[in-house]
């Protein structure tokens, strides 16, 4: 069995979760086998190694993003960010606001997370309609970040979210 196979069998689909129509894609399983979670950072350190010289930083995105991007950051030999739901980060903070499926959100980043020029990665669990990610480029742009690109275990194809993008530059292990 390859990696890319193992990462697949330890992601499940919840019909109807959170709400009536959405086919939730759940990837605890991952985390809760160590094999299928190496073979994620195997494979997400690998892509960074052959595509990308060099790299500052691993940004996370709130919350799912915190439970690979460390794992890289630390394989990569490099630092780990977190971009988080408003209202979370102590100290000075930088924040943007973008549409969720219905209302609001905001997204923040301590202000002295990543200095002026520095390359990042962002990572998170899933792409969808891209307006997270999004958000989170705008982010590293008010902070003069320079994004090489965006990390995913798992892109929502149909509804076009690389298209969103400020970079199309998404990598991403399985898609639906
Ligand atoms: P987007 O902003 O691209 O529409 O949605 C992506 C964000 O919503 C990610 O932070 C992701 O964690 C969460 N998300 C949306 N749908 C799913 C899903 O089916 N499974 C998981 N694990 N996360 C989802």
């Amino acid at each position: 069995e390859s990696k890319l196979q193992l990462v697949h069998r330890h992601i499940r689909a919840f019909p109807d979760f959170p709400k009536k129509g959405i086919l939730f894609r759940d990837i605890c399983p991952i985390l809760k086998d160590a094999a299928a979670l190496t073979a994620v950072i195997d494979l997400f350190e690998e892509h960074v190694r052959n595509n990308h010289q060099q790299v500052d930083l691993i940004v996370g995105l709130d919350a799912r993003g915190f439970l690979f991007g460390p794992l890289l950051a630390q394989r990569l030999g490099i630092g780990f960010v977190l971009i988080r739901k408003k209202g979370k980060l102590p100290g000075a903070t930088v924040s943007v606001s973008y549409d969720l499926e219905y209302g609001k959100a905001e997204a923040e980043v301590q202000e002295d997370a990543v200095a002026a020029g520095q390359k990042v990665l962002l990572i998170d669990d899933l792409l969808a309609t891209g307006g997270t990610l999004y958000a989170a480029c705008e982010l590293m742009k008010k902070l003069q970040a320079e994004v090489l690109g965006c990390m995913v275990v798992i892109e929502l194809k149909e509804l076009n979210g690389i298209d969103k993008l400020k970079t199309h530059n998404v990598f991403s292990l399985v898609q639906y």
